[in-house]
């Protein structure tokens, strides 16, 4: 039998939440297994730029997935807002782009060779299309979102899901049905025939501790829970592994795609902006059809930021510079890299870091691209209103928010109940 890989994915987990504690069975495989340590995550830290990268083997200035969200304009040059928690806004962009991946994926390549990528994900349905966006056209692929069964690809196999699980299990904070009827099917589909019968790569995807740690914070204990269910899932997959996988040579490898950080409070970018005597538009507004005229400049991003100006008019561009670099909530500023000094540490906009430092220069790339400075008291970030401060979120209102995805991935809500009992930090330490 040929080589076959196994990959589980845990979104959002950051390596010093595989405690023994937290994650027994994790951190047992950990312990037992290769690790590799000398990795870094892409720029702007966020899913659905991370995954393009995991699933391409290259960086953000060759795949072309810049950012969670991004505007581009199609052939007609109308604006649209590229959002990859929506699979209509991923296949969307695939098309008027002419390929959201501006390389073959993993699924491509496999393929090719005749092999297959088998997908099940707990993410969201776009952000599970973004693994691999062609699995319809790849004989024996899969690619299924389990909070959404419905859009699975192919069809064929859509059809099949629905008629044993219906549309899939509903988004809860945390994420067990999700994590649990990954694991499922993984049991129930891909292991029918025994391991002979494995694709000869397998993902399981699980949301957690993502997706609570956007609603419920980083040290809840509800996040707590949903990261120890997640193990005891991943732990059925491991006692296959052990006592059958394993003596078959398939490989089972464990990754996740970022970590996260605390929101110590809001700042208002756009305000920052519009006091410069700036008009701005959002990427709500291009989802809206606003189409921008020549003073406008385009912002797109909660934490990480993109500034796009129709016409890249210099004067417009210099203003947004000052603007940003004058305001204390700013960062570091970026800006594509200068054609004629493509080496160079500076940017296009003068005083500004290149893009090619980070290996995120692109066509789609914004014109000036910032990060907020952070709360310099604690070292957490400062972003906008677009996740609240944890005390905000009670357990009812995550029950009003099942099926709500939340389109920014790169950070978490402080933990309320952590700060007020910090008995519960013993298993869940914040980073100091
Ligand atoms: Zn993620």
């Amino acid at each position: 039998m040929s080589l076959k890989f196994l990959i589980a994915g845990f979104d959002g987990l950051r390596p010093d939440f595989a405690t023994p504690d937290n994650m027994p069975r994790l951190a047992g495989f950990l312990e037992k297994s290769h690790t590799w340590e000398n990795y870094l995550a892409c720029f702007p830290t966020e899913t659905y730029v991370n995954h393009p990268s995991i699933f391409s083997g290259v960086r953000p200035e060759r795949h072309g997935v810049i950012a969670n969200s991004f505007c581009y304009e199609d052939e007609k040059r109308r604006m649209h807002l590229f959002a990859g928690f929506r699979i209509d806004s991923v296949m969307e962009a695939d098309a008027l782009m002419h390929g959201l991946y501006a390389v073959p994926d993993l699924g491509a390549r496999l393929a090719r060779e005749g092999k297959r990528l088998r997908i099940y994900c707990a993410n969201s349905p776009g952000s599970t299309r973004l693994q691999h966006v062609h699995a319809s056209d790849c004989k024996g692929h899969l690619n299924a979102p389990v909070h959404a069964l419905d859009q699975t690809i192919p069809a064929r196999e859509a059809h099949e899901l629905i008629r044993t699980h219906g549309k899939g299990v509903p988004l809860e904070f945390p994420d067990a049905l999700g994590t649990t009827l990954t694991v499922d099917l993984f049991f129930e589909r891909e292991l029918k025939d025994g391991p002979e019968g494995l694709a000869e790569a397998t993902v399981l995807w699980i949301g957690e501790p993502d997706h609570s740690e956007h609603e419920l914070g980083l040290f809840s204990d509800r996040t707590l829970e949903g990261l120890r269910q997640a193990d005891r899932e991943f732990g059925r997959v491991l006692d296959w592994w052990e006592t059958q996988g394993r003596a078959k040579d398939i490989q089972l490898v464990v990754m996740s795609d970022h970590g996260h950080v605390e929101v110590a409070r809001h700042a208002d970018f756009e305000e920052i902006l519009e006091n410069a005597g700036l008009h701005v538009l959002t990427g709500s507004d291009i989802a809206r059809g606003a189409e921008p005229r020549a003073d406008d400049v385009i912002l797109i991003g909660e934490y990480t930021s993109g500034i796009w100006v129709p016409g890249k008019k210099r004067e417009t561009l210099e203003a947004v510079r000052d603007a940003l670099m004058n305001s204390p909530e700013v960062g570091m500023v970026f800006s594509q890299p200068d054609p004629d000094r493509p080496d160079a540490r500076e940017g296009l906009i003068p005083g500004t870091f290149s893009e090619g430092l980070l290996s995120s220069a692109h066509p789609r790339g914004p014109d000036i691209r910032f990060i907020p400075r952070g709360d310099p008291e604690t070292g957490r970030c400062v972003m906008t209103n677009a996740l609240a401060l944890g005390s905000a979120r009670t357990e009812d209102s995550c029950r009003r928010k099942r099926m709500r995805f939340s389109r920014f991935r790169g950070a978490a809500s402080p933990a309320s109940d952590a700060i007020r009992n910090p008995r519960r930090m013993k298993t869940l330490r914040r980073p100091s």
